[in-house]
């Protein structure tokens, strides 16, 4: 879109069919038929669903739609979509219509042989079901394609297994809103009728420009550079973090703004982000799984536009060796259906005792699962930053900043808090700057896990990964300590006693997973494993968290994953590591031996001609001869080196799949690459920049 005048109330949502179009379209009985469903989990009749694909389809159609699709989260981490057009089989006259029936609104039937299902699903059984999630709403997507209704949906197998990530959040938000609505009635809270894991999702990403990212195999083939020195100027000067943002990227910001609005995103917050060519992009919070939906909306919006600008976007969590990588923030809280923010303390949380509750049984719920918190943030990229040289840390605490540290510290050395830290006012020194009133608590930027304000923000998950399995594990490792809490209390004859006791020991057995000083810093490593803290480094070791008794116990207890359901996704992630890692290791392969080799050896031919004619001119050509004896001695060296790595990556390729393969990938595979790149970014820093057979880091990420 150009720049002319659009008013941003009037295009969003217009491609949503939401609530109000619903109301306006559907006959009464058929909305309040399907309010009752998305709101009660009421079952919905076919003849209720005829009406509203009727209805569904003639707006869409309205919208320029041709085609639907069963809009769906396999575990690939990707949104997969098969596309149908509305149209009948023609008609004796030799025309079709245009037809969408409640079947086809409900349930879909892809063929499912070929998502990861880790022996869920037999090939041979290639059935799998799609089924509308009718709490996330369908919208029109306009794209290449032209308009396509977009319909969101659950994947299950043949004998209703998850394939998917969809159905576990759905099962977990259900397992919340069962234990929070336990919990707020102790507390005399009759009136609510629904608690809902509300999240919203920090986005960060790279831009490069499209033509050089063409020039580079490792972008194309595994979305982040395998090889590249740094250049001479990285992210020191910070002169980039909520920088002006260049007119390039602002059209392109206004163009994904544009696209998010009208199909419901609400896009809030766009700014440069640490590295350069870095930026990030925020919607507002939306209940969980909507807040899912949004995100991968917004990294298929991110890459569209972005291609349409003539630029690349890159999700990878580690584009570029040596500068800053992207992740996620989950901000997480749980808000009633009548308004009511479970999370948040009050401006005097020590006489906030639901507050209190709810959270020593969130600090209870990360202590004794702090390994699954960090399984579901693990992906090939993330081992990148996670434990590796950036933040956030592999270890999970959780920051409460000095005000609810304080009370903890209370209820832990006397049983009881009398008081909460205020934040006094700001002094500026400026007279005529407003008095602020200054936070009780600064801001951490290193905790993985940490709370603001009134929520808490988990920010390991990789920029590319889904937030769905953080939720799922967040929602419900905390409706097991919101249940185990009730347990109690429900029993008890003297609630005030027993909650305050609760509160106690619950402070007081879980004040290891509290850490509010540097995350990032060598001491915080000893002492968190003094505190008996998990510090899990790497993918391939975080995954054995999802199939422990203790996790089994857990999801079973709440109906969100089955053991079966489990394993299979302990086998597709050691997969879908040792694939990612196979591509990266065979990119290396290719590049080496087909590009940079090819390209060094040219050069050194030039450099010893160079040689001869210096000297046969009579001059001193040893400047010249060293040169070459350097880059020939780099030369044998990242031959030596390519030859490890293809013996090596062979090996794997030949193992049986699995968690040995996954692990041989991880410690042989991964450092063997590591030796490769070595000395070739050691030549990229002294062959001739003309004689470099693509662009260096710095024209990707300083000439955007
Ligand atoms: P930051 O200061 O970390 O950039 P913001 O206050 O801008 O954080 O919010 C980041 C994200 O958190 C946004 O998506 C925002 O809508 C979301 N958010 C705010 N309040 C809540 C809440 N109560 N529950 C969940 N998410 C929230
Ligand atoms: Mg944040």
């Amino acid at each position: 879109m150009s720049a002319e005048l659009f008013n941003v109330a009037d295009i969003f949502g217009e491609n949503v069919f939401n609530d109000a179009v619903m109301q306006e379209r559907l006959p009464k009985k058929v909305y309040k038929n399907l309010k009752k469903t998305i709101e009660e989990g009421k079952e919905l009749d076919l003849e209720t669903a005829d009406v509203i694909a009727h209805e569904m389809k003639e707006w869409a159609i309205e919208k320029g739609a041709t085609h639907y699709t069963h809009w769906f989260l396999p575990l690939t981490g990707v949104t997969a979509e098969k596309h149908d057009s509305f149209i009948s089989a023609p008609l004796p006259s030799g025309k079709v219509l245009m037809s969408f029936s409640g079947k086809e609104l409900i349930k879909g039937e892809p063929d499912a042989s070929s998502f990861p299902s880790g022996g869920l699903r037999a090939t041979f059984e290639a059935r799998g079901y799609t089924a509308w999630d009718c709490t996330s709403p369908a919208f029109v997507r306009q794209d290449a394609a032209g308009a396509t209704l977009c319909i969101p949906t659950a994947f299950c197998s043949y004998t209703g297994e998850a394939l998917d990530q969809k159905t576990p959040l759905l099962r977990s938000m259900e397992a919340i809103n069962v234990q929070g609505l336990r919990l707020l009635r102790l507390f005399g809270n009759m009136t609510s009728k629904k608690v809902t894991p509300s999240v919203g999702v920090e986005q960060e990403y790279f831009l490069v420009d499209a033509e050089k990212f063409l020039q580079r195999k490792d972008l194309i083939y595994t979305g982040r550079t395998l090889f590249g020195a740094m250049p001479p100027k990285g992210q020191e000067l910070d002169d980039h973090y909520f920088g002006t943002i260049r007119q390039r990227i602002a059209a392109f910001m206004r163009d994904v703004n544009i696209e998010l609005w009208k199909v419901g995103v609400s896009s809030k917050t766009q700014h440069n982000e640490v590295a350069p060519a870095q930026h990030e992009l925020a919607p507002i919070y939306a209940e969980a799984n909507i807040a899912v939906d949004h995100n991968q909306i917004i990294m298929q919006t991110l890459k569209r536009v972005a291609c349409q600008h003539g630029m690349k976007c890159l999700l990878h969590e580690k584009p570029f060796a040596g500068v800053n990588g992207s992740g996620k923030h989950d901000n997480w809280s749980l808000i009633t259906d009548d308004g009511i923010n479970m999370l948040d303390p009050g401006t005097t949380p020590h006489e906030n005792i639901q507050f209190l509750l709810v959270l020593t049984c969130i600090l209870k719920a990360v202590n004794r699962h702090a390994d699954l918190l960090r399984e579901s943030a693990a992906d090939p990229g993330n081992d990148h930053r996670l434990g590796a040289n950036e933040a956030p840390p592999a270890i999970i605490s959780v920051f409460l900043g000095e005000q609810l540290e304080d009370v903890i510290q209370q209820l832990i050395s006397t049983g009881e808090a009398t008081h909460s830290l205020t934040g006094g006012k700001l002094e500026t020194g400026v007279k005529t700057l407003p008095e602020l009133t200054k936070d009780a608590t600064d801001r951490n930027r290193t905790s993985p896990f940490a709370f603001t304000g009134n929520k808490f923000e988990f920010r390991m998950v990789g920029s590319r990964d889904s937030v769905a399995s953080v939720n799922i594990v967040l929602n419900t490792i905390v409706a097991e300590a919101f249940s185990e809490a009730c347990d109690v209390l429900e029993k008890s004859d003297d609630f005030q006693k027993a909650v305050h006791d609760l509160i106690k020991e619950y402070a007081i057995e879980n004040q290891r997973i509290i850490f509010n000083g540097d995350g990032y810093s060598e001491a915080w490593v000893e002492e968190a494993e003094r505190r008996g803290l998990p510090n899990i480094k790497s993918m391939v070791e975080a995954i054995p968290a999802v199939v422990t008794d203790k996790a089994v116990s857990l999801f079973e207890k709440f109906g969100v994953f089955t053991r079966a359901e489990l394993e299979s996704r302990a086998e597709i992630e050691y997969e879908s590591y040792a694939k990612a890692i196979n591509i990266e290791a065979r990119t290396m392969i290719d590049m080496a031996g087909k590009q940079f080799i090819p390209a060094v050896i040219k050069y050194t031919k030039t450099l010893a001609d160079t040689v001869i004619a210096v000297k046969g001119a009579g001059a001193d050509a040893t400047v010249q001869a060293e040169i070459l004896a350097d880059i020939s001695a780099l030369l044998k060296e990242t031959k030596e080196a390519l030859a490890a790595l293809e013996k090596v990556t062979a090996e794997a390729a030949a193992k049986e799949d699995g968690a040995d393969k996954a692990n041989f990938y991880h410690s042989a595979v991964v450092p063997a690459m590591e030796a490769l790149r070595t000395p070739v970014d050691k030549l990229e820093m002294i062959v001739d920049k003309e004689a470099w057979p693509m662009p260096s880091y710095g024209d990707l990420i300083f000439e955007v």
